[in-house]
């Protein structure tokens, strides 16, 4: 399929912003948007870079009523000489057809999927702000839009990948966060859909988001729905804990997003001979190791951030201080080092990162 490109005319684009230190995310948004259309019988059909807009929707479009709606998360860096890099993004094309098949929804071709990425970051170049840890944040989003009531996979889906400039996440430095452990809720259980990027995971991980908020807190780390005792992950982040000379992280069992990052961080950690062990850690293991001072180090990793520091954990009403509340070694040497393979400052020995253009 040829993806049609209609460009928005030049009178009609909005003015780039001029400030990279107040760019935020998630509030500013390019002048192009990809769109493509599905029908049951007729399979995908127009994909089309075209003018962004708003989405015109019938008010019983099924995403509305039962949350057929699938996203991903990525980035394109802009590296020094202006080079445009994307980092593992046939990763990110993978997981949203896994989303897509545990919520009936069909996938779209790999390839067609990338030259579809590749198009828009391209015509959308220069919304690429140029500040250090500045990107182009990318949300490709798949929904049913089929009118009709009725609990059924739908026969109607709207494909879109929409882009926009995001700032440095770390603008004012590396800082470790707080965390709030709940045993009251969960985000996922055994057989859901805890390893889809799937939008109602996220609205359902809202009220206790909330009150860790309210404790003065920054994130929820949400236990295993069964025993309430295993650590699965933190907010939208997979949750990495180094004890004694062991990086732990929750094993894939579906009840945890596989992150990109996650998956970068094990890989690196074990090429520099660090322990590295998918497996379930209790809290208990993590109190235990509070209390005798093995705890070395605690981060969250995830494409927003790569890696965040964890200072403090609240758990049964107590708040414990990790690694006297500072930034550890290996969460510095792991931020790094993915900061510049994404920037193209580094060698990249395991082929993650992909030139889009020159
Ligand atoms: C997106 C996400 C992550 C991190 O995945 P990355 O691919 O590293 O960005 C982790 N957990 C949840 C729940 C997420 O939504």
């Amino acid at each position: 399929m040829e993806i049609k490109v209609i460009q928005n005319p030049l009178e009609k684009r909005k003015a780039k912003p001029t400030d990279e230190s107040k760019l935020g995310f998630g509030k500013i948004f390019s002048d192009h948007f990809f769109t493509m259309t599905y029908h049951t019988g007729q399979g995908w059909h127009d994909p089309l870079i075209e003018p962004y807009r708003p989405l015109q929707l019938d008010p019983t479009a099924m995403c509305l009523h039962y949350a057929q709606e699938i996203f991903e998360g990525m980035k394109a860096y802009r590296g020094k000489g202006g080079a445009i890099f994307m980092f593992r993004p046939m990763e990110n094309i993978r997981r949203m057809n896994v989303s897509a098949e545990r919520l009936c929804m069909p996938k779209v071709d790999e390839q067609l999927f990338f030259e579809a990425l590749k198009r828009l970051v391209i015509l959308e170049k220069d919304w690429i702000p140029h500040g250090a840890g500045t990107s182009l944040y990318i949300r490709p989003t798949m929904i049913a839009t089929e009118p009709a009531l009725g609990v059924h996979p739908a026969n109607e889906y709207l494909f879109f990948i929409i882009a926009g400039p995001v700032g440095a996440y770390y603008a004012e430095g590396f800082g470790p966060t707080r965390i709030f452990v709940t045993e009251e809720y969960c985000r996922s259980v055994p057989g859901g859909t805890g390893y889809c990027k799937a939008g109602g995971n996220y609205a359902a991980s809202l009220y206790a988001g909330e009150i860790a908020k309210k404790m003065g807190y920054t994130q929820v780390l949400w236990l295993d729905a069964v025993e309430r005792k295993y650590v699965e992950e933190v907010g939208t982040s997979n949750m990495f804990f180094m004890i004694g000379d062991e990086l732990i992280t929750a094993p894939l069992t579906g009840s945890i997003l596989p992150g990109v990052t996650r998956d970068s961080v094990i890989q690196l950690a074990k090429s520099w001979g660090v322990k590295v062990s998918e497996r379930r850690l209790g809290m208990d293991e993590v109190m235990e190791a509070i209390a005798n001072g093995t705890i070395r180090e605690a981060f969250a990793s995830g494409t927003a951030a790569i890696v965040s520091p964890v200072g403090q954990i609240y758990y049964q009403g107590k708040e414990y201080l990790i690694a006297d509340g500072k930034t550890g070694q290996l969460t510095n040497r792991l931020y790094e080092e993915i900061l510049q393979i994404q920037y193209g400052q580094k060698d990249d020995p395991f082929g993650w990162r992909i030139k889009i253009a020159d």
